[in-house]
């Protein structure tokens, strides 16, 4: 017989009584691969921490959303969502899948186009477009969706100044039954802003408005929300047919479908509890094609779907640096992630597995980062088996928003790797060092040398 493996001890407490309402626990099973491809292999040839990208998860994602909602509604077009994951190899898969570019800043907007999407087909969101990012649009022809008046005076004025036009669309904001409501972007539709503006528009010979759009928020977990915004638009579309005889092309309903993580504090898990693709496309299509267009005339839905595309597809690797025990008892792990390559863990209780075999063992510990900073929490709870030193965690479902929102904070940030779909590893993003970050600096003379 095999020798067991030496395990220091622990003392579990014991909970007599009923089950929760909940059943038995969920058992940890240790994660070893990810596509086929051993961890202790990624963490040997790439480092710890890690991130790691599945471009076959990317691609089967995108597949069964495009096909739900093709079944549902004749007429869509998904557009990559930049700030999500504006990693090019991200965005050049999504783009390789047919999905369009939507943006928002001149540097997303640069990014898409040396990515190699045509102007025509960038969708240009945002309540902060500088004058240079909208002349950047109006050259390559992009849909411009005006966030304010104020953008849309700029917008004018710099389209009677070079003597051009644009395809516009407004930013709507409406009460999809989703509260607090986002009204600080776009034009309100409740009280009647959204109609003045489009009213506005329909007086500058400049603009040509094209689209309506909406972004009512992210992480909606009430399918029917996007009901209500899409009957919404369409009738703001409807009206304007009505008063102006011009189609509105186009619907765009924004991103905001929920990914499969837990929220924090949520009572259930969000793998169990998170609309399908297929009761978003059901409550959108219900919207749109039982609004009143006529059949030619149904405008295509644009879809910016984000989080639920890629949230899936990315994991981060990482390792175990310390075992604590605080003063009131609790066990604590110190890992070598913190919140600063992995800000969702703010508002996610993401799910983290062990990479290697562990006995049956566990305990609860609070899960640390490794920056010196009272707020580097992942997990405040976490069931474990017993690990030590050098032992390896992976972190699931973090492609989205991590490989943007994170900050250069105390940690330079790690390197990201693709697993293409017939299991090479690419490396996608290569770590910073010192150097990188320094490079911006400029120290001034007298600051360059110093006795001590
Ligand atoms: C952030 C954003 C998205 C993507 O949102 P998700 O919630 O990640 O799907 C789409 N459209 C706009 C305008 C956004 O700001």
């Amino acid at each position: 017989m095999e020798k067991l493996k030496y395990e220091r001890p622990v003392i579990t407490k014991l909970n007599t009584g009923c089950l929760n309402k909940f059943g038995t626990k969920t058992t940890l099973t240790p994660v070893l691969q990810i596509d086929g491809v051993p961890i202790k292999k990624i963490i040997k040839e790439y480092g710890s921490p890690c991130f790691v990208l599945s471009e076959k998860t990317i691609r089967n994602t995108y597949k069964t959303a495009e096909h739900i909602f093709k079944n549902y509604y004749p007429k869509v077009q998904f557009a990559w969502s930049y700030k999500t994951n504006y990693l090019n190899a991200v965005c050049n898969i999504f783009h390789s899948e047919g999905s369009w570019a939507e943006v928002v800043s001149s540097f997303e907007f640069k990014k898409a186009l040396a990515n190699g999407v045509p102007g025509d087909k960038i969708i240009f969101n945002g309540p902060g477009k500088t004058k240079e990012a909208l002349l950047l649009a109006v050259e390559n022809n992009a849909l411009i969706h005006i966030d304010h008046y104020d953008e849309m005076y700029v917008l004018v004025d710099l389209l009677k100044e070079i003597k051009s036009k644009a395809r516009v669309a407004i930013r709507v904001n409406l009460d999809s039954g989703i509260y607090p409501m986002w009204d600080r972007f776009g034009f309100n539709y409740e009280n009647g802003n959204a109609w003045t503006a489009i009213n506005k528009i329909f007086s500058h010979p400049e603009l040509e408005l094209v689209g309506l759009h909406t972004h009512i928020g992210t992480y909606i977990l009430t399918a029917d929300a996007y009901k209500i915004a899409s009957q919404k638009l369409s009738d703001l579309a409807l009206k304007i047919k009505e008063k102006f005889n011009k189609n509105i092309s186009y619907i765009d309903l924004g991103g905001g479908f929920a990914s499969a993580n837990s929220l924090k504090g949520a009572y259930l898990q969000g793998s169990d509890t998170i609309p399908h693709f297929e009761d978003y496309a059901r409550s959108i299509s219900e919207g749109l094609l039982n609004a009143g267009f006529e059949s030619s005339e149904l405008p295509t839905l644009f879809l910016e779907t984000g989080r639920a595309l890629i949230d899936d597809a990315g994991y981060l690797l990482g390792s175990v640096l310390a075992n604590k025990r605080l003063t009131d008892g609790r066990k604590a792990i110190v890992a070598n992630f913190g919140v600063n390559i992995l800000f969702t863990s703010f508002w996610y209780n993401h799910k983290i597995s062990p990479a290697q075999e562990f006995s049956y063992q566990t305990e609860d510990v609070v899960l640390y980062g490794p920056l010196c900073m009272n707020i580097d929490i992942i997990r405040e709870n976490i069931n474990l088996p017993l690990l030590n030193r050098g032992d390896n965690l992976v972190v699931h479902r973090i492609g989205a928003y991590n490989m943007t929102q994170w900050m250069q904070f105390i940690e330079t940030r790690p390197n990201i790797v693709l697993i293409d779909t017939k299991g090479a590893i690419h490396l996608v993003r290569e770590k910073e060092d010192v150097t990188i970050v320094t490079s911006q600096e400029r120290v001034p003379e007298h600051l360059k040398n110093f006795d001590l």
